[in-house]
Formats: C-alpha cells, structure tokens, sequence
C-alpha cells in the first residue's frame, strides 16, 4: 500500500475510465483475483479492512463491490454509505496484498469464481 509520509493512506491514479474497476482494492493496480464475503455489511466491511484498507476507504469498496454486481443503475446503493443487511460482496484483491496483509483468505480467479467466506454468526 502506499502511504505518504504522514502515514496516510495514498491511492494511485485511476485507470483511463477513472475508475479502480478490475484493481486490486488496496494497491490499486489491475488484478484478475479476488475474494468475495457472505453476511451482515460489517462482516464484508471487516473482511476488507483485513486486507489493508483504510477505515475511511472500506465502506466505498464494498459499495463499490456490491453495486458492480447490479446491472440496474437505480438499485445501486448510495456511495460511502454502509448498507443494512445481508450481501455478498466480491472484491478484486492480488495475491501479494493478501499475503503482506497476514489475512488468512485465499484469493481465486474472479472468472472462475472467488472463494466466498461465510459469516457463521458470533
Ligand atoms: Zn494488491
């Protein structure tokens, strides 16, 4: 991840269609890999700041995830905003980030689909 030198938290610039779509949610360079989570918003939200993003950050990758997985743009879900309820969300992750974060998830192809880990209650 890269990080200024107040510590923060520094994306780098967006693809061409200014977008991080197809990137890898914590260093933001292109990925085929991912990971997806099933349950509660905070269950994916926990599983995302697992990997490496920022408090800040989180809550618009899984937004970001969730409504990539809805073609109608009127069902999208406000950006920045945790939603309520139960989802899947998958998001793209590379596997060198998964490793440098110590999250015990293992990343897949997204086009034969990602491992989905299951929130299985307290
Ligand atoms: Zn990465």
């Amino acid at each position: 991840m890269n990080k200024d030198r107040n510590g923060r938290y520094t994306p780098p610039a967006p693809n061409l269609r200014g977008n991080y779509r197809d990137s890898c949610i914590v260093c933001r360079t292109g990925t085929d890999s991912g990971v997806g989570f099933r349950g509660p918003a905070e269950w994916a939200l926990a599983g995302i700041r697992t990997l490496g993003v920022p408090k800040d950050e989180a809550a618009v990758v899984l937004v970001n995830a969730l409504n990539d997985g809805l073609p109608d743009e009127s069902t999208h879900f406000a950006p920045g905003k945790v939603p309520i309820g139960e989802f899947t969300a998958e998001v793209r992750v590379c596997g060198s980030c998964v490793e440098s974060s110590g999250a015990p998830f293992t990343v897949a192809p997204v086009a034969l689909g990602v491992p989905v880990y299951e929130y299985r209650g307290e």
